[in-house]
């Protein structure tokens, strides 16, 4: 029997958990569902919400519909889509993470009550990415994205500065923003900042750290384009080298696993549980062919 463990502690967090029920929840009543962008960054678990009848559709789409119903996703949209929506009569099912939700109220007084017209609000996010476009609407489209401190040329450390996470976004590379900008923050301008990562993904950092030293291979299982994901990932690799990043089970032929060592699977909080079992019956059928050879 081949040793490998999958971690109880990775898969779904509770807000994707919440967004998937929702639409399973209304795909049960028969009625056409459309989705705003996949539904979570896994393209298996968007694939059988497909089979099931959820129409995925991107924002320009979304904007030629009329009198349907649409999911909004856990990563939260801008006040533009809702503004668009209710032009349309779309009926939104809203399953934006209440995490999310937060955090966009957050940022819309902290913009509203600016103490200048020219306080900055800087995002620390991935360009690009649906929640930090969200969280940008807020702010009437004026907040500055900076994904690392290789763009802190876009803030202007003579004015005042108020500095928000994306949720996923690293705490170390936040608490690091943090110094350098407190540093750089000249005089006569203040700078606030607040620590709104969600410890759904953070809190997973010590998990892994634990997890990953105990096994000599750590298979991670995530979407590319999941941002926890990639956090995760690559804090697993720190903890151990032989970490391999995988979307599913057909990537493990290809990645010449020694199966006498101790095998981890873990993954994001975008990856389903039945993918990672998926993996682990994958990993079990190679271990076989090998000893058959
Ligand atoms: S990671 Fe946190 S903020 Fe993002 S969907 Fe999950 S619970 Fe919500």
């Amino acid at each position: 029997m081949t040793n490998i463990e999958i971690d109880d502690k990775s898969g779904f967090c509770f807000g994707v958990v919440k967004a998937i029920n929702k639409a399973e929840e209304e795909l049960a009543k028969g009625e056409t569902l459309y989705c705003l962008g996949d539904i979570v960054h896994n393209g298996q678990e968007v694939e059988r919400l497909a089979e099931m009848g959820l129409i995925t559709i991107n924002h320009e789409e979304f904007s030629k519909l009329h009198n349907v119903k649409v999911l909004l996703r856990a990563h939260g949209e801008p006040p533009s889509t809702y503004e668009l929506a209710n032009k349309n009569n779309i009926t939104l099912i809203d399953a934006s993470c209440p995490v999310v939700l937060k955090l966009q109220a957050r940022i819309k007084k902290s913009y509203e009550n600016s103490p200048t017209a020219d306080t900055q609000i800087v995002i620390f996010g991935h360009h690009g990415h649906a929640e930090v476009n969200g969280l940008v609407g807020q702010t009437k489209g004026t907040a500055i994205v900076i994904e690392d401190e290789s763009e802190l040329n876009k803030v202007d450390f003579s004015k005042n500065i108020r500095l928000f996470s994306q949720t996923t976004k690293s705490l170390n590379g936040f608490n690091h923003l943090v110094t350098t900008l407190s540093k750089k923050t000249k005089e006569g301008a203040d700078f606030e900042y607040f620590d709104t990562i969600c410890r759904q993904v953070a809190n997973r950092i010590p998990n892994i750290t634990t997890f990953a030293k105990q096994k000599d291979i750590i298979i991670f299982v995530s979407g590319k384009k999941s941002s926890n994901g990639k956090v995760l990932y690559e804090h697993s690799k720190k903890i151990n080298p032989n970490t391999f990043l995988v979307s599913d089970a057909e990537e493990i032929e290809s990645l010449n696993i020694d199966f006498s060592k101790k095998i981890g699977i873990c993954g994001a909080t975008s990856t389903p549980r039945w993918v990672m079992e998926n993996i682990a019956a994958k990993l079990n059928e190679e271990s076989l062919k090998q000893k058959q050879v």
